[in-house]
């Protein structure tokens, strides 16, 4: 073990992050955790600016010429019952954008990232004899909206900031603790969210010739969005359309107005992705006209997540450094997963290439235990009410990464 370890290790660590994890915010409301963060990266001497995008926070090492590191840690929990019976696990309630009392839960491990990125910074801020170049960390609100990334873009992270030469960022995911995972290419699947409304014209139920029903029009394209994946979709794409609601009508005998349908898309090709909402809103609206609609479908989307495609060279190079400093076993290729993230928005905004890894976070004896057995390890996934990461050595481990990953990028 190098002496980054010991750094890295330091006591306030494990009672930051206990701390975070006793105080979930939700999305866009993540005020106490950005005042945490801004008092610490003050604390290190770092230059502080709160308030970009909302509550995103950035905190500036400038030492010298030299490539610009863009270091990024998502902030927000989610509206979920912790049940995991840690002795620091929430109890905390928020009240969410529609005015209900919610619970809240670190349940997808952001307070992991937040506290690895400080205790990086501290370790990078003490070494600046051996590096020149910029770090710029920062904090994101609002990953779990997919909207957070893009908001910090809007509010010119890039233009007050500077550009990055390349973006970096870490999830913790239930892998063992002390792994490392990274896919190049798309290696988190886009995901849109849309709203859908259909027009119809109501009526008596014993006078459909009056009507244009909406459930029979709300059937007939929730059948039809089927075709999408099976007949438009090249077979070695991988798309996912789900209507996860369909609501129309209240009394057998009345035919309603409008029907409301809500759809999830997953694509891993944004090419493919264009492709497939071009031809939802086609079958969308030709259903409606089929039916006669006296107005066109109203099409919204709910939310969405860009594919995150991480740069080949930029995983290659990067992953090489992890293998030197953590060894070729606790190094991997997991292949891309299923689920999203909005962090790639860094990068195709400001041009610069990204990797973004995984970070293991489950405690390595339950996946040993699972193989001696012959069994897949039984494990909470990330958003799970269960879920939470071994604090170590989940926090060293993420700590040296984005130190091994930073210092590769920096001269
Ligand atoms: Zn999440
Ligand atoms: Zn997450």
């Amino acid at each position: 073990m190098t002496s980054t370890d010991s750094t890295s290790t330091a006591p306030w660590l494990a009672d930051f992050y206990r701390d975070l994890h006793r105080h979930p915010e939700l999305s866009y409301q993540e005020t106490r955790t950005a005042e945490r963060i801004a008092a610490k990266l003050g604390e290190l001497g770092i230059d502080v600016t709160s308030g970009i995008g909302g509550t995103g926070v950035v905190g500036l090492v400038r030492n010298g010429d030299g490539p610009t590191v863009l270091l990024r840690a998502d902030m927000d929990a989610l509206p979920v019952e912790e049940k995991t019976g840690l002795p620091y696990a929430s109890t905390a309630h928020a009240t969410d954008p529609d005015g209900i009392d919610v619970p809240v839960a670190h349940a997808c491990g952001h307070d992991m990232h937040v506290t690895c990125l400080l205790g990086a910074l501290e370790v990078l801020v003490g070494e600046q004899a051996s590096w020149s170049g910029t770090v710029m960390a920062v904090f994101q609100p609002a990953e779990e909206l997919g909207s957070g990334s893009q908001a910090m873009v809007d509010d010119g992270l890039f233009e007050r900031f500077g550009s990055p030469d390349v973006v970096l960022g870490q999830h913790v995911a239930p892998l063992p603790a002390g792994m490392l995972a990274a896919h190049p290419g798309a290696a988190f699947a886009g995901a849109d969210s849309l709203r859908v409304l259909l027009h119809g014209v109501g009526s008596h139920g014993s006078m459909p010739e009056q009507s244009v029903d909406p459930v029979v029009m709300a059937a007939a394209t929730v059948m039809r969005l089927q075709t999408v994946v099976s007949r438009t979709v090249s077979a070695t794409d991988t798309v996912v359309v789900t209507v996860g609601s369909l609501q129309a009508g209240a009394k057998a005998n009345v035919i309603p107005d409008r029907a409301e349908l809500a759809l999830n898309i997953r694509t891993y090709d944004p090419d493919v992705r264009t492709g497939v909402l071009a031809t939802i809103t086609r079958i969308v609206e030709a259903e409606a006209q089929a039916s006669n609609a006296p107005r066109k479908p109203e099409i919204t989307p709910i939310d969405s997540f860009p594919v995150l495609v991480n740069d080949a060279d930029a995983v290659a190079r990067t992953t090489a450094a992890f293998r030197a400093r953590f060894g070729d076993e606790n190094v991997i290729d997991p292949g891309p997963g299923a689920a999203s993230e909005d962090v790639g928005v860094f990068a195709t905004a400001s041009g610069a290439p990204i990797c973004y890894w995984i970070l293991g976070g489950a405690d390595p004896a339950i996946f040993a235990k699972a193989k001696a057995e012959g069994k897949a390890p039984d494990l909470p996934p990330n958003h799970s009410p269960y879920y939470a990461p071994v604090i170590e050595p989940t926090i060293t481990t993420g700590v040296s990464a984005l130190i091994t990953a930073a210092r590769e990028w920096l001269d």
